[in-house]
């Protein structure tokens, strides 16, 4: 199946929608996804979601193959976004509870893009609703806690949930710890790999993508 990049319109929405995905490894994502959907049936996963930059590519692909986007998030945000912490966006905190929200953030992403009939959006933690799942999914995404034991549960819990022949993506792998924290590297891409489940299929920037035999 070959389709082209991703609607200009919803290009430009999730450029300017707040978020961590870089351009060119939105442009990736969305490809991957498109690649992905011949190779398995099954629904699209995001673990992570914030405030919907990434969903947007991803959503737009959904759209494209006729398959469900489900975005999961608690929205509370990861360790790495909380106060004190460098990824920190002190206007997310929600000043009746003290806490981060990206839900409301999410919701107008995704009303904006016209991707709320594709995208079924998740409110909880990640191995909470994991352990209720059981339909195989055709692509994961997981780019939700980048702490040590948020990447492996989210290891864990998901990757046995891809389809043969499904896709896993996984965003912030810094094989170089100079270039970024290690646990997206050490916890679920190499933990793939030597699984002997999953082989690479490309990479760009901190983007990986491999798919499950
Ligand atoms: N994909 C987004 C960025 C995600 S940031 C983008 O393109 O901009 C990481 C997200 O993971 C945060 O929104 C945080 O709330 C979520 N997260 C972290 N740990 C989680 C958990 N245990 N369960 C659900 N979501 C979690
Ligand atoms: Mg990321």
């Amino acid at each position: 199946m070959s389709h082209g990049p991703i609607d200009e319109r919803l290009r430009s929405l999730a450029l300017s929608t707040r978020g961590f995905m870089p351009e060119a490894e939105g442009d990736a994502l969305h490809a991957a996804a498109l690649e992905a959907a011949p190779h398995a049936d099954g629904p699209f996963v995001e673990i992570g979601s914030y405030c919907g930059r990434s969903t947007v590519w991803l959503g737009a692909a959904a759209r494209t193959t006729g398959r469900t986007l489900f975005a999961v998030d608690h929205h509370f945000g990861s360790e790495e976004n909380q106060p004190g912490w460098e990824w920190h966006e002190p206007d997310l905190v929600d000043p009746r509870t003290g806490r981060m929200d990206t839900l409301p953030r999410l919701r107008a992403t995704l009303v904006d893009a016209g991707l709320t009939d594709v995208v079924v959006t998740v409110v909880g933690d990640s191995p909470t609703v994991a352990r209720a799942w059981s339909t195989p999914i055709a692509f994961l995404f997981i780019d939700g806690g980048h702490g040590v034991e948020p990447a492996r549960r989210d290891y864990e819990m998901w990757t046995p949930l891809v389809a043969p022949g499904g896709t896993l993506a996984i965003h912030d792998v810094f094989p170089d710890p100079a270039d970024g924290g290690r646990p997206p590297y050490e916890e679920i891409y190499l933990p793939a790999l030597a699984s002997g489940s999953f082989e690479d299929v490309s990479v760009t920037g901190s983007l990986r993508v491999l798919r499950r035999r």
